[in-house]
């Protein structure tokens, strides 16, 4: 936001994935006066994945950094920047304070929440304990680490298949643990997965207990089918089991689904008035990188109708 920007006609935007600057996008291009802020880097959880393979118009697939890079010469044309620090809170009223870092208070009319959602975590001992010391949520960033040596991988989602599909190709042997007997996904890369022949499935088990001391050096399984139980010898855990939001800084102030994921209308607005949320955040079916972008650009013209009274639809 410049020095001489009114907070009237200010919208400042939480988190910088493809909801995020899809919003700064839609509000800037409506002459909405963005401030956009992030607390680790512009780019979101697509920068934790091997490759975007859906994504219209790339039908080779293409890398995420390289999409990013793109977002951010989007942003930078329009003149708008990412701030780095992290929000503490937000107070509702008229204006909306933000409270940004330790102190700094920026007022607004709108809000745009696209802070996305994390990794969860199984609960079960010794994960917490061992968390980057052989437990990791990031197989792009930690499996270099693990070549030529034996991996779990916990999930049967998207991200978990994705997972062991890209620890087969550097590590000894991955065994792939799910709680049900089959995965959810049909298809060629339920295909392609099947032969890989380093990859032992357990299926139909649950992991208990991460074990080591100083690093990671089993997990033991339990059987849902007949009870049994194994302990099976590796050297690192990728939890892939599913995502929270990033929703702790509101303190409970908007309505949530009870998962956390916020719940917002049609036009992205939340629970309270001026507040918009959009991406991985919100309460949705599906949470791809189209999705974000469509919900950035809803939230972006919700928040331009919200401030100059100007509707698109
Ligand atoms: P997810 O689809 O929610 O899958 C979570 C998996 O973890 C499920 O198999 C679930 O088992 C299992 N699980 C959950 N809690 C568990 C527990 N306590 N113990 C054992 N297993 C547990 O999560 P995700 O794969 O991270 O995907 C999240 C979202 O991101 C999805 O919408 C996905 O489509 C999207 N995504 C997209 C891409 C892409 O487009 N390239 C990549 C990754 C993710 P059950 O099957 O039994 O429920």
């Amino acid at each position: 936001m410049s020095e001489s920007a009114d907070p009237r006609n200010t919208v400042v935007i939480i988190g910088a994935g493809p909801a995020g600057m899809s919003a700064a996008v839609y509000a800037k291009m409506s002459a909405v006066d963005v401030t956009l802020l992030e607390h680790v880097a512009p780019g979101g959880q697509i920068l934790r994945t091997h490759g975007i393979e859906n994504y219209l118009g790339f039908p080779s697939g293409t890398s995420p950094f390289d999409l990013v890079a793109k977002w951010q010469e989007h942003l930078a044309s329009l003149n708008i920047e990412v701030t780095s620090n992290t929000v503490a809170k937000i107070i509702p009223g008229e204006p909306i304070v933000v409270v940004n870092g330790a102190e700094e208070k920026i007022e607004c009319k709108c809000v745009v929440i696209a802070t996305g959602a994390r990794p969860r975590l199984l609960g079960v001992p010794g994960e917490w304990e061992l968390f980057g010391k052989g437990v990791s949520t990031c197989a792009v960033c930690d499996g270099n680490f693990y070549r030529g040596r034996t991996v779990a991988v916990v999930g049967g989602g998207t991200t978990a298949v994705e997972d062991v599909m890209h620890l087969a190709r550097l590590v000894k042997k991955v065994y792939h643990i799910h709680r049900r007997d089959q995965l959810r996904l049909a298809g060629e890369t339920s295909g392609e997965l099947a032969k890989l022949d380093n990859v032992e499935r357990v299926f139909s088990s649950n992991v208990e207990e991460v074990l080591g001391k100083e690093g990671v050096t089993g997990i033991r399984v339990r059987s849902v089918k007949d009870d049994s139980v194994r302990e099976l010898a590796v050297d690192g855990v990728f939890m892939a089991v599913g995502i929270a939001p990033n929703t702790e800084f509101l303190e409970g102030m908007l309505k949530t689904d009870d998962k956390g994921f916020i719940v917002t209308k049609e036009d992205m607005s939340t629970s309270v008035p001026g507040i918009y949320a959009a991406g991985d955040v919100r309460h949705t079916v599906l949470r791809q990188v189209c999705t974000a972008v469509a919900d950035g650009a809803i939230a972006g013209l919700s928040v331009a109708k919200f401030i100059t009274g100007v509707s698109l639809w």
